[in-house]
């Protein structure tokens, strides 16, 4: 044991990407390894990944791609959330596609492929919808001539042309058709410019699983890689054939009996009606156990189940075990894949208001990650 561990299971993460391969046809997957593979260790997820079958890796960041180059993994990589302060040509250099959703990125594209003496690869973005990243119907037109151009001057490749869903969680929402329509439209204003993408995509993880006229050339499913559902109405854990991926322990600290009527924790916001055992979990908020999830937070000990007594502190939390024979270095889950009655994600973010990414995703730094299984 050690004091807080977050187990992530690597044969889970490429069992949950095989899973997603099947669901979605010639398509090809690519694992969204962004976040610190939403919390459960990039690199280590990323070479899980790509042994379920996983021919492309999805980040965020130009740094989150960097660091998947200098583990020396080599498959094609997309970062899709640059800012005008990032430097492009370590990216162009390391063969990363960029997304570019405006000409101002179009143009840091070109020159970062100038200096670095080879094309950029690039998947414009167009908005359907969702009103995020992506350039709006409006705007399409000329940053697709403003690609046409720089494809023709040899500076960039049309690697993609991609966009992203506003309601895939919720497969029957009327935006759905509507932003297929859209991408329909976007991807003809880009053929009719004479741009021949490698890869269309549109597919997150609901959609991947739900949704199968938005799979196209390739699919990004980041939180379904690790086991959760995207989504209730796209179906639990068991019902998508997923199997979550981290189980976060800790080793309970203290315990000690205290009579009725103790106050517990900041502002006393539990008290004990009863003589009674307290026993105190190193973790905390700083951990990623969110503050909201005083007195309703849950966990098991010695596989009985409880809940958090009080306010979460940004190290520690207290649970009121009753008369219960716990003790000091006795095995705390707080969340698993839920095999031996321990809470889920999913459980924690319905206690707590949240989603399940957020449960997953907050795992605080000083909490190691413990790998089991994965790629030999
Ligand atoms: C995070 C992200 C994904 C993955 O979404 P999930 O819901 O976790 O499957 C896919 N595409 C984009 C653009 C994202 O930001």
């Amino acid at each position: 044991m050690s004091r807080f561990v977050a187990e992530v299971d690597l044969d889970a993460v490429s069992a949950n990407v095989a899973r997603l391969d099947r669901a979605c046809g010639d398509a090809a997957v690519m694992a969204v390894v962004k976040a610190d593979g939403y919390g459960h260790g990039m690199v280590p997820s990323a070479r899980a990944a790509i042994a379920g079958g996983a021919t492309w890796l999805g980040v965020a960041f130009a740094e989150e791609a960097l660091a998947l180059r200098a583990a020396g993994i080599d498959v094609p990589i997309l970062a899709w959330l640059l800012a005008e302060s990032d430097d492009l040509e370590p990216l162009v250099r390391a063969g990363v596609d960029v997304s570019v959703s405006a000409p101002w990125a179009l143009d840091r594209a070109v020159a970062a492929a100038a200096s670095a003496g080879r094309p950029a690869q690039v998947h414009l973005k167009a908005d359907t919808g969702l009103g995020r990243a992506g350039a709006t119907r409006a705007d399409w037109p000329d940053l697709v001539t403003a690609a046409a151009k720089a494809v023709a001057d040899g500076t960039v490749e049309v690697s993609g042309i991609w966009s992203h869903l506003a309601y895939a969680d919720a497969p029957a929402h009327p935006t759905i058709a509507a932003q297929l329509a859209a991408y329909g439209e976007a991807l003809d204003v880009a053929d009719r410019a004479g741009l021949r993408p490698r890869v269309r995509h549109l597919a997150n993880s609901a959609a991947t699983l739900a949704l199968p006229e938005t799979h196209y050339d390739v699919v990004r499913p980041g939180i379904a890689v690790y086991g959760l559902s995207p989504g209730p109405d796209v179906g639990s854990t068991a019902e998508l054939g997923l199997r979550p991926a981290m189980t976060l322990r800790a080793e309970v600290a203290l315990v000690k009996r205290v009579p009725a009527g103790q106050g517990v924790s900041y502002a006393h916001r539990y008290t004990t009606t009863r003589e009674t055992t307290l026993a105190l979990i190193p973790l905390g908020y700083a951990d990623g156990v969110p503050r909201h999830a005083t007195n309703v937070g849950p966990l098991a000990i010695g596989g009985r189940r409880y809940r958090i007594s009080g306010t979460v502190c940004m190290d520690q939390f207290v649970v009121d075990v009753g008369d219960d024979a716990v003790h000091v270095g006795d095995d705390a889950v707080l969340f698993g894949p839920g095999d031996a009655g321990e809470p889920t994600a999913d459980d924690w973010a319905a206690a707590v208001g949240t989603i399940n990414y957020e449960i997953v995703t907050r795992v605080g730094a000083r909490v190691p990650r413990r790998y089991v299984g994965g790629p030999s």
